[in-house]
């Protein structure tokens, strides 16, 4: 996701806005099983101080996760505000923080919106928290209907033990 922010350089304008609704590539959530399942909605606003564009603005989406325990597929809105800062190469050593290069007055956001999205993503998601998950026995899942299965009597160490009652 490219803005040109050449209106600003050339100092036409204060400060521009943007506004996106697009399905983004998800391809960087692939190994969390994670996607985006809805358009996401960014806006921003840049303004420059010198040669230095600070940008502001939010962004929201839809995550469709795979739950950790019942692999069922559930979906969550996500909200967030956005901050960054776009300067030109030569002045990028000036920060200590991840800056986005300005090159040919357009500015890739791209890996820096991946990045903030990718930073909300659960290590393991689940679709509620009182989620019974699948029985590791019959694979059912345990939140539709509860299966016969008594875990305690497959365990081999029970079984050992068993034999000395
Ligand atoms: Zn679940
Ligand atoms: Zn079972």
């Amino acid at each position: 996701m490219k803005i040109n922010l050449r209106k600003l350089k050339l100092r036409q304008e204060e400060a521009v806005n943007f506004l996106f609704t697009d399905k983004l590539n998800d391809q960087f959530l692939t190994d969390s099983d994670a996607a985006l399942s809805e358009p996401t909605e960014i806006k921003l606003e840049v303004k420059r101080q010198n040669a230095v564009y600070y940008g502001q603005g939010t962004l929201k989406t839809t995550i469709e996760y795979t739950c950790s325990r019942c692999l069922k597929k559930f979906t969550q809105p996500l909200a967030l505000d956005l901050s960054f800062i776009i300067t030109e190469a030569e002045n990028q050593t000036e920060f200590d923080e991840e800056v986005i290069l300005l090159s040919n007055d357009e500015a890739d956001l791209t890996f820096y919106i991946e990045g903030v999205i990718f930073a909300q993503v659960p290590l393991n998601p689940i679709c509620s928290t009182d989620c019974r998950g699948l029985c590791p026995l019959c694979g059912k899942d345990k939140n539709a209907n509860n299966c016969n299965c008594h875990i305690d009597d497959i365990d081999p160490r029970w079984e050992k033990l068993k034999k000395y009652k």
